[in-house]
C-alpha cells in the first residue's frame, strides 16, 4: 500500500485494484475511447457523516456500490456531481483545467442541495490521488482527455424527508476521445416552450442530477422532431434564452459584439462559459452578461445581425448551432457552419489546456 499526500496534507490511503485491465484492454479502450463507456481501474472515494464528517481518504478498485433499498438518494434525488477533464500534455504531464473552479461549484451545489461541503483540499485531493494511481489510463491522441466525474450522493438508508446524516463523495474517470469525431460539427437546437429547466428560487444554479432528469424528456421530444438539443427559456416570461441542458449559449453579433445571458439564479454558472468571456474580451470583442430576448436572436439571425450562436461546457468545449427551431419559427445560423470566432476562440482555449499554448491566466494545474 502507498499514499499520495494531497494539497491539504490529507491522505488518501491507495487500494490498488488486484483485478487491472490487462494492457491489451486499457489500450484498445484508449484507441477508440467513448464518452463514459470504459472507466478506469480505480475510483477515489471519501466518505461522511453528521457525526464524524469527512472520513475514510481512499482510492479503490473500481466497482459496483452496494446500496440498502431505502438508500435517501433514490428516493429523494439529493445528489451532485462534477465533470472537468484530465489532458495529457506534449511532455508526457498530466493536468486539469481549473479545477478550484468546480471544487467551489461543488461546494455551492453541495450547499443547495443540503449535502455537506467537501474542501477544495479534498476535492482537488481525490482527482490528484485517482489520476496518479490510473495515469496510464489518459490517452495522448488530438482532442482525447482523460474525464473526471466528481459526485455526492446522500447515502443514508432512511425514508424521513430530511437532509441525509451520510454521504458519499466518490470521482470516477472514462478515457473520452474528440466529442466532434471528424471535424466540428454544428448542431440543430429545439427551442422548448413547453418546459423550462430551471425556476426563480429553484436548482437551476446547481449541478445535480434532478436538473438533468427533468431535461431528459424535452431532449427525447425534440430528438423525435430531428433535433440535437433543446434551449430553454427563462419560466418567468418564456420570452429570454436561458441555456441547454448542459451547456451554456452565446451570440456572436456580426459587429464582433458578444452576449450571454447573465447567471442569475437559474442557469449553471459553466467554466467554459466563463474562460471564454475571457478569450474573447482580451481579443477585442464587447463582452454583455445580459438578457438575450428570443424575440431579438429571431430578428437578428433573419436580418444578418447575428452571425454566430454557439453552446458551450467541458465535454464538447464549444458546439456551433447551426439551426435553432420552435413551433413557429425555424432559421438556419450564418451558413450553418462553424462560425470565425467559434472556431477561433475554441481553437485558442483547447490550445492552452493540451500545453500547445501559453497559459496567462494559470488556468492549468498539474496533477501528475
Ligand atoms: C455542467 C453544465 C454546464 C457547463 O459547465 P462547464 O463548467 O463549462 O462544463 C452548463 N450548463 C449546465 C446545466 C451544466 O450542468
Amino acid at each position: 500500500m502507498s499514499t499520495v499526500t494531497t494539497p491539504s496534507s490529507d491522505t488518501f490511503r491507495i487500494n490498488r485494484s488486484d483485478a487491472p485491465a490487462s494492457v491489451a484492454d486499457r489500450e484498445a479502450a484508449l484507441a477508440s475511447p467513448q464518452f463514459g463507456v470504459v472507466f478506469t481501474d480505480h475510483m477515489a472515494r471519501v466518505s461522511w457523516t453528521h457525526a464524524a464528517g469527512w472520513t475514510d481518504r481512499r482510492v479503490e478498485r473500481y466497482g459496483p456500490l452496494q446500496l440498502d433499498p431505502a438508500t435517501a438518494v433514490l428516493h429523494y434525488g439529493q445528489e451532485i456531481f462534477e465533470g472537468l477533464k484530465a489532458y495529457r500534455q506534449p511532455d508526457g504531464s498530466v493536468w486539469s483545467f481549473r479545477p478550484e473552479a468546480n471544487a467551489a461549484r461543488f461546494a455551492r451545489s453541495a450547499r443547495r442541495l443540503a449535502l455537506p461541503e467537501l474542501s477544495a483540499a479534498d476535492f482537488l485531493g481525490a482527482i490528484t490521488a485517482l489520476v496518479d494511481v490510473d495515469r496510464d489510463w489518459v490517452p495522448s491522441g488530438e482532442e482525447t482527455s482523460l474525464y473526471l466525474r466528481p459526485f455526492m450522493y446522500a447515502s443514508e438508508p432512511f425514508l424521513g424527508v430530511r437532509a441525509s446524516r451520510q454521504a458519499e463523495f466518490l470521482v470516477i474517470a472514462s478515457p473520452v476521445g474528440p466529442y466532434f469525431a471528424g471535424g466540428v460539427k454544428p448542431v440543430s437546437i429545439w427551442v422548448s416552450r413547453e418546459y423550462h429547466r430551471a425556476g426563480a428560487g429553484g436548482t437551476g444554479a446547481a449541478k445535480c442530477g434532478g436538473n438533468y432528469a427533468a431535461s431528459l424528456l424535452p431532449q427525447q421530444e425534440a430528438y423525435a422532431k430531428g433535433f440535437e438539443q433543446v434551449c430553454f427559456l427563462d419560466d418567468r416570461t418564456g420570452t429570454q434564452l436561458e441555456e441547454l441542458g448542459g451547456m451554456n449559449i452565446v451570440v456572436v453579433n456580426a459587429d464582433g459584439s458578444v452576449v450571454t445571458p447573465p447567471v442569475s439564479g437559474t442557469i449553471l454558472e459553466g467554466v467554459t462559459r466563463s474562460s471564454i468571456l475571457t478569450l474573447l474580451a482580451e481579443a477585442g470583442h464587447e463582452v454583455a452578461e445580459r438578457p438575450v430576448l428570443l424575440d431579438d436572436l429571431r430578428a437578428g439571425l433573419a436580418d444578418g445581425s447575428i452571425t454566430e450562436v454557439f453552446a458551450c461546457g467541458t465535454a464538447a468545449v464549444m458546439t456551433p448551432i447551426g439551426r435553432l427551431a420552435s413551433d413557429d419559427f425555424d432559421l438556419v445560423v450564418g451558413d450553418g457552419t462553424a462560425g470565425p470566432v467559434t472556431t477561433r476562440i475554441r481553437a485558442q482555449l483547447t490550445d492552452i489546456q493540451y500545453g500547445r499554448a501559453a497559459d496567462p491566466h494559470g488556468w492549468m494545474h498539474r496533477l501528475v
